[in-house]
Formats: C-alpha cells, structure tokens, sequence
C-alpha cells in the first residue's frame, strides 16, 4: 500500500515535472501576450486587433505586446487556451459555457478559463444563395450546408442546431467543414447552397459575398429554437438587421450568443488589468474601429460571461464601480 501511493506520487511529480517542460510558453511570457480571434473575414479578428491596438498604445508604462493570431474559432481558442498557447481568446458564450463545465466537444472541464469582457452580440447566421430556395430551417434538407470548420464556434452552434430540430447530416447533400474565409467564395461558385456562421454584423464575411450572387437570410424560428433559447441561458432571440448586406431589405428573426473575451488564471493580475483598463479607458476609439462595437455599454461588457471574472480585471471594474 505505502509502496503503491509513493508510485502516484512519483507518478504524479514526474508527469507535472513533464507538464512543466511541454507546456508552450503562456501568460505574457517576456511581455508577450497574444489573442487568438477566428478567420480574417469575421470580427473576432478585428476585435483582437482593436484590444491589441488599445493594450500596445500604453506599451511603455507597462512593457506588454499584445498580438493578434488568426485561428479556428472559439473551440480552437478554449483548447489552445486550456494548454497554454494562447493568453487570450474571442469565444462564443455557449462555448465559453460548455468549457467551463466540461460538457460536448471538451473533454473535462477547463478549470483555469477566466472572463474579462464580453464585447458584440453574434447571430446564428445561415446564409443562403438566393437560387437555392432555402426559407426556414426545413429546407435545407437534401442541400449542400457549411456546418463550419473543427474548432469553429458555428459547427458546434450549429451542430446543435440540428441534432434538437431532428435533422441528422446525413439528411443534407453535403454538411461542409470549409473555414469561414472560404465559405463567401464557395456559395458564389454554387459549390455551397448556404453557410452556417455564429457572427456579429457587419462583416466583411458577409458583405462581400453579398455583392457578387444573390443571397437570402434564412430566418431561424420555430418550436426547436424556442427549445433552445428557453433551455440554454446563454441564447437570446436575435435579429440580422435590414439594410447592411445587399438584398437584405427587412430584419431576419434568428437567435445567437455573445462574443466573449477569455483567459485563464495562467494570465497575471497586473497584464489582466492592463487589458482591460485599455479598452474600458479608451472606450470611445475603440468602439469606433468596428460597427459592431457601436452598441457596446460598459455594464453589459460584464454580461454574458461564462467563466469568472480574473481578478485582475475585477480589480479594475471595482475601482471603476462596475462591479
Ligand atoms: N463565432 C465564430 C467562431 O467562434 C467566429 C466569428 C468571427 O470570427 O467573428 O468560430
């Protein structure tokens, strides 16, 4: 017995002291702190580069760089966070709540996730070419459907999505894995009948394949989204607004989440309140470097989170009487 628990516990510090050797370098290591975002087309990237942008611009007070990297989306980021490779990521916040509590796709729980902020709303957005005649949720069975890439928030969104509305992938002519960069292109040359993205607006994703082929909205309503909304507190009835891509003439009833700012305990107290003093001091030209940011108010930026608060940040908010 006393020779079995002296195995675990060398069996332990051996496998920590490897830990310790493979973990890749995190948590602001030589000052360094890097955000990972989603495709380019989307606004997780420019939403990193205008928290980088507000961190960098008081570098010399306090010696962080932040910089941006361009990844698979929100699981990607929970993962890479959960290992370290990254300090910081834009994570949807249905995916922010299935790492917390270790629920489809991760494995356990990632016990180190820590909020900061939340920033713009996403909708679940299922964009269609016109010509294909897809109106509601019903008729994109025996079509060519992007679900999203692994590690994308949409392929879990919308993953979901179907298994509670009973509409198995093997229903769909296609259920694609194209990144969001290459979804616009392959809807305009009709390999794609339409694209799953979870994504605020505007974005470029969308304006731009707007103006090369007809597109359609598909509205998102219906009994099994109800389920969805009344079942999960991170969904929320949403709406694609009318006027911002080509075609797109009246709002669309959907439903969607929240865009969410995520690091972990690995992250010191001093580079969280560093990040978040830069964008909550500078709120008004960050606000400004996106549309989607138009509508953000600092108390709901606390909103919506769902991992703790880091203490550094609420450090921060508790000076400043948010919290
Ligand atoms: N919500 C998407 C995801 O988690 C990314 C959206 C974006 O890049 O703006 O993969």
């Amino acid at each position: 017995m006393k020779l079995f628990t002296a195995k675990i516990a060398m069996g332990a510090a051996v496998a920590s002291l490897a830990l310790g050797l493979a973990a890749p370098a995190s948590a602001e290591r030589g000052g360094f702190i890097t955000i990972g975002t989603g495709g380019v087309t989307g606004v997780y990237y420019p939403s990193g580069g205008a928290i980088c942008r507000m961190v960098n611009q008081n570098r010399k007070s306090h010696g962080l760089r932040c910089s941006v990297e361009s990844t698979g989306g929100s699981v990607y980021n929970s993962n890479a966070l959960a290992s370290g490779e990254l300090d910081i990521g834009v994570v949807q916040s249905d995916v922010g709540y299935k790492a917390w509590n270790g629920q489809e796709p991760f494995q356990g729980k990632v016990t180190k996730l820590r909020s900061l902020f939340s920033l713009h709303p996403e909708s679940v957005t299922l964009t269609a070419r016109k010509d294909a005649g897809i109106n509601g949720l019903k008729d994109i069975v025996g079509k060519r459907i992007n679900i999203g890439n692994p590690g994308s928030g949409q392929a879990r969104t919308a993953g979901e999505l179907l298994e509670v509305c009973g509409i198995s992938e093997d229903k769909l002519a296609l259920a694609g894995r194209l990144k969001a960069s290459e979804m616009p292109d392959a809807l305009r040359d009709n390999k794609l009948d339409a694209y799953f993205y979870v994504v605020g607006h505007p974005t470029a994703n969308i304006k731009d394949v707007a103006t090369s082929v007809d597109i359609n909205i598909v509205p998102l309503t219906g009994g099994c989204v109800d389920k969805l909304v009344s079942k999960y507190p991170y969904f929320v009835k949403a709406k694609v607004p009318a006027g911002i891509y080509r075609g797109v003439d009246s709002d669309v009833p959907t439903y969607g989440v929240k865009a969410t700012i995520v690091t972990t305990s690995d992250l010191s107290d001093k580079a969280a309140y560093e990040v978040v003093k830069g964008v909550f001091e500078n709120l008004d030209s960050f606000k400004a470097l996106h549309p989607a940011f138009r509508i953000l108010e600092p108390k709901e930026m606390l909103q919506g989170l769902s991992a703790p608060i880091h203490p550094g940040a609420e450090k921060y908010y508790k000076e400043k009487g948010l919290l």
